[in-house]
């Protein structure tokens, strides 16, 4: 196999971030990456996401929870020399799968070289939610998710505290799950003891997907849209400037402090 680095022995490893959905939101680098493999290995519904581009491939589609296989794999396919992408949603680097990549590679004693290895940025779920929603994160905001299951609670707990005390807008990954229901409830209710209960919250499900939905509601009541929260949800909770406008859930910048923000034009 002939990696496109000119060094025949070497194989590559791309970690791409497919971006939230539909393929416009996708970087040329990603989709160059994915062309360039002889192999794609990934989640199956992102594996679906992109089958298009897959014709004369090998493809291995993963069910959920098998990212620490998923990773050795890759990284022992590219080993052999092959071009490897590993696809993930949004951008790898968030929630995703470069961290996992890396630790493994650190596990077995990687020399930093071969494989060749390469992050691919993508368009993450905050940034795809937001610009569907408004311009919510224009000024300072936190993120946090929801899964227990490889972070305990306490911290998590400890985290939304603290950006709820430092009035950061707030945008939460992985909100609830069939199993995972409290940990919503139970940030809604520390917001609450910093917030107003009509601070402006948006949750968007399937971000450019066939599928994808948009509420806007307030802390109060956003528990009351259960079909809309789910592994497929983002939601942003507003901070004390949040407001709503037209629909739009707006954070402004500042410049209403220092300027006149309507002008006539001469
Ligand atoms: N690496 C991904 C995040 C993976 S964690 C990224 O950068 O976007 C999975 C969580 O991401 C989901 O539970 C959901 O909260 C969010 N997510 C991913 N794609 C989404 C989409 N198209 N619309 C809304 N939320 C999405």
């Amino acid at each position: 196999m002939v990696g496109s680095n000119g060094n025949s022995s070497i194989g590559r490893l791309y970690i791409v971030g497919i971006g939230p959905g539909y393929e416009e939101h996708m970087t040329f680098r990603a989709k160059q990456c994915i062309m360039d493999s002889n192999i794609v290995i990934g989640y199956e519904t992102y594996i679906d996401l992109i089958r298009h581009m897959l014709d004369g491939k090998e493809v291995y589609a993963y069910a959920m929870t098998q990212e620490v296989d998923r990773a050795n794999h890759a990284i022992d396919l590219a080993s052999k020399g092959n071009i490897v992408s590993l696809v993930s949603s949004g951008d790898p680097g968030i929630y995703g799968m470069a961290g996992l990549v890396y630790e493994v590679l650190a596990e077995r004693d990687w020399d930093g070289m071969n494989p060749y290895v390469e992050v691919v940025p993508g368009v993450s779920a905050l940034n795809a939610c937001a610009a569907l929603v408004g311009s919510p994160l224009m000024a300072d905001f936190a993120v946090v998710s929801m899964s227990d299951l490889l972070v305990p609670w306490d911290i998590i707990v400890k985290r939304v505290e603290a950006a709820a005390q430092g009035d950061f807008v707030i945008v939460i990954y992985n909100p609830q799950s069939k199993k995972r229901v409290h940990q919503l409830r139970d940030t809604r209710d520390i917001l609450l003891k910093y917030r107003s209960a009509r601070t402006p919250v948006a949750i968007v499900k399937s971000a450019y997907r066939d599928s994808q939905s948009i509420v806007l509601t307030d802390l109060e009541h956003m528990l009351e849209y259960q079909d809309h929260l789910g592994m497929l949800s983002t939601i942003i909770i507003g901070n004390s400037s949040t407001f709503i406008y037209k629909g739009l859930m707006i954070n402004p910048r500042g410049y209403k402090s220092k300027y006149e923000l309507v002008r006539e034009q001469v």
